[in-house]
């Protein structure tokens, strides 16, 4: 059997693994394919690309961009991107700079209550363009100012919390335009854990692909529930580990397997998406 893992991280975004770290698990684990979902970002594909390369896995760049329809805040996976489009690099950009200025924020929240942070304490530890809350809570961890990464979120960061900062999000509608025009595929991540299951038809009306229903925090109840409402709206079905590095001492990735057919179905779309715009150009 071949199996695939669509939803990981680097330290492009929150992730703490390089692409070459990533790329290593993946083969020591035995995946066939992997994507690259960075929050908000594609600037891990390009290495990612020949990480994979080398470990002889086939890689599909990807990005994992933070959406709302109306109040509900979503997040939109990406897949089969062109990781140079430059619409999609531009618009990325934007919500990029929403993420460092939140930063900037969510410090001068957490001096208000006395504790004294620099924000230029979590761009040097973030290094990245994409930064978010784990950098400042793994910032408050490095400066000794927390004893834990669950303590930073409890008492500042969690949304509700002091230091929580709302952050500008992209239309989902338009998320998934911007996906389409770069030449991927669009689909919602993690429908478990957000619970919003009331979108998914006008998502779906808008042109959405597919469904995360593997993921690393769906019960297996979760993912049957999930699989049901792919087949009623015929979506593809997608799954992932959400690896942000190590968890409870070991890599997370390799806690969803998903089963390639699910991948040759996704290119499957993309060919037929293809042949029917050529038609249309005709
Ligand atoms: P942001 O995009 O900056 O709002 O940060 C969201 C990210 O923070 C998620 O993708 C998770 O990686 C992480 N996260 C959210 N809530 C928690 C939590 N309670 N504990 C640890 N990490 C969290
Ligand atoms: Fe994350
Ligand atoms: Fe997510
Ligand atoms: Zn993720």
């Amino acid at each position: 059997m071949k199996f695939a893992d669509l939803h990981l991280h680097t330290f492009f975004s929150d992730g703490t693994f390089s692409p070459e770290e990533l790329a290593g698990h993946g083969a020591r684990l035995g995946f066939a394919a992997m994507a690259l979902t960075d929050h908000d970002s594609v600037e891990g594909c390009a290495r990612m690309t020949v990480a994979c390369d080398a470990a002889g896995i086939e890689f599909i760049p990807g990005t994992e961009l933070t959406a709302e329809l109306g109040d509900t805040e979503l997040h939109l996976l990406g897949y089969f991107l062109d990781t140079h489009n430059e619409k999609l690099l531009a618009e990325i950009s934007k919500f990029q700079i929403v993420r460092q200025n939140r930063i900037h924020e969510m410090v001068a929240a957490i001096n208000k209550l006395g504790v004294p942070l620099e924000a230029e304490t979590v761009f040097a530890l973030a290094n990245c363009k994409s930064p978010g809350r784990p950098h400042v809570a793994r910032a408050l961890v490095k400066a000794g100012l927390v004893a834990n990464l669950d303590e930073a979120f409890e008492r500042f960061l969690k949304k509700g919390r002091p230091a929580w900062v709302p952050k500008a999000k992209m239309s989902a509608l338009e998320g998934m335009e911007l996906i389409h025009q770069a030449g991927g595929l669009a689909v919602m991540a993690h429908p478990g854990l957000n619970r919003t299951d009331e979108i998914i038809p006008a998502l779906v009306d808008a042109g959405m692909d597919g469904i995360e229903c593997f993921h690393t925090k769906h019960s297996t109840a979760t993912s049957e529930r999930y699989l049901q409402i792919a087949e009623k709206y015929n979506l593809l079905v997608t799954g992932g580990s959400d690896c942000h590095g190590f968890s409870k001492n070991k890599p997370l990735i390799g806690t969803v397997k998903l089963p390639y057919e699910y991948v040759e179905k996704m290119k499957a779309k993309i060919a037929e998406k293809k042949l029917s715009t050529t038609d249309a150009h005709r």
